[in-house]
């Protein structure tokens, strides 16, 4: 039988939109990973009766309920309130919950408000959950076929007590087989052709989750333990296509693009136009690239292509700064003056304005020099600037490994 989990995310803020629940994918990605199985996210605003009726469908619905916000001091934090509603029992201080409160002030040198008493209200008969980072405690309260817990909304004060305090009594309270997540990126594949391409993987014990990071595409397999992962995660890549899938549990694209460099003792320099800096940025974002990353040029005027990268200005004269050849020459040009065993350049119109009738906004063009010679794609992207900034670094990148991967 399956453990279902509800979560519970209070908040006025969050169901209007000023801000966005990340607490519930985190719990949830948590509780996954234990082997439990998600039934529903709840949004639920500052109304005592809202509150108290979605926990109780909650703890009608799952064997585990996560409800965090609402905690808090004023008047507006209602989710203890409607917890007591819920189970029928009065709020009743704790003693131990008002001496962690006095104690977090006096560890802070601050006078207790007088207000933040509120906060060591618990619904009688429930267990307290302590709050390390915060001044508001949580709690536990278990109907016999649920449990609930009752955390802080303040991410960083939740996160602790879930896995200090959630999943260690979930775990003994449940026989559970872990489920394994193998997460497979990729990277020049739309979500819906990954999609297609893995229509009928499903099967007892496995799950198939999709999320664009744009632009990357992250399949995720879900798989029950006594499952071979390994074997399942080979046939994901070979439906999706072996190229377009940079890694499997790393990290981005630009952290793997790093680690083939300098497993395979080579370096990179960058010649960038529009995207002015955002692929050395990239390749520099983790520690220790010094080991593959020699330098990049920003080359936004005609004469910096020249004087830095050794690109002839009646070549740009001639095809125009946004051409192939130039981009072919900005990738040798910075290749050859730092002495790196790969050289990367673009140019483009990233818009919004800029293009013409014959190089409209979206037209890019990049190249990667290495060894074996210069490839070069041409783009034509349709986004708005920063979306067509960040594909093509992305796809730059990943030239760069097509290259890396034809020389092995
Ligand atoms: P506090 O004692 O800070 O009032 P609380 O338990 O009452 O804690 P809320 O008032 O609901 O929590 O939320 C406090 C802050 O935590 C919010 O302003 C918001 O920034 C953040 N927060 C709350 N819920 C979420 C959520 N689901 N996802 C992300 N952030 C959240
Ligand atoms: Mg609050």
């Amino acid at each position: 039988m399956p453990v279902r989990f509800d979560i519970v995310s209070q908040g006025e803020e969050l169901l209007s939109g000023q801000n966005v629940d990340t607490n519930a994918p985190w719990i949830s990605g948590e509780l996954q990973s234990l082997g439990l199985v998600p039934g529903r996210v709840s949004v639920v605003g500052d109304e005592l009766a809202s509150i108290r009726a979605v926990l109780a469908e909650a703890a009608q619905r799952a064997s585990v309920v996560v409800c965090t916000g609402g905690l808090g001091p004023t008047t507006d934090d209602l989710t203890r309130d409607a917890a007591a509603a819920a189970f029928g029992v009065p709020l009743e201080e704790s003693a131990e919950g008002l001496a962690q409160i006095e104690e977090r002030y006096r560890s802070r040198l601050r006078p207790m408000p007088p207000t933040n008493r509120v906060q060591a209200l618990l619904p009688r008969g429930a267990e307290l959950l302590e709050n390390r980072l915060g001044t508001a405690p949580g709690f536990a309260w278990d109907t016999g076929s649920c449990m609930l817990f009752f955390l802080p909304g303040v991410p960083f004060e939740m996160r602790p007590m879930v896995i200090q305090q959630v999943l260690p009594r979930v775990r003994a309270r449940f026989s559970l087989e872990p489920r394994r997540t193998v997460l497979l990126r990729c990277v020049s594949l739309a979500e819906s052709v990954a999609g297609e391409r893995m229509a009928g993987f499903e099967r007892p014990g496995v799950t198939v989750g999709y999320r664009a990071s744009f632009p990357e595409v992250q399949v995720k397999l879900h798989v029950d333990a006594g499952l071979d992962g390994d074997a399942l995660a080979e046939e994901a890549i070979a439906r999706l296509g072996r190229q377009h899938v940079f890694g499997v549990g790393t990290g981005p694209l630009a952290s793997v693009v790093g680690d083939m460099l300098r497993e395979r003792g080579e370096t990179v320099s960058t010649a960038e136009s529009c995207t002015a800096g955002r692929i050395s940025a990239e390749l520099t974002a983790a520690a220790g690239a010094s080991d593959f990353f020699l330098g990049g040029a920003v080359v936004y005027a005609n004469a910096a292509k020249t004087d830095f990268c050794g690109v002839p200005a009646e070549l740009i004269a001639r095809e125009g700064a946004v051409s192939e050849s130039v981009a072919r020459a900005l990738a040798e040009g910075v290749r050859a003056r730092m002495g790196s065993t790969w050289g990367l350049g673009v140019t483009g119109i990233a818009g919004p304005g800029g293009g013409s009738e014959e190089k409209p906004v979206g037209t890019l063009h990049i190249a990667c020099a290495g060894p074996g010679g210069v490839d070069h794609t041409a783009l034509r992207l349709p986004y708005d600037r920063l979306r067509n900034l960040s594909v093509s670094v992305a796809l730059t990148l990943d030239l760069l490994r097509q290259a890396m991967l034809k020389r092995t």
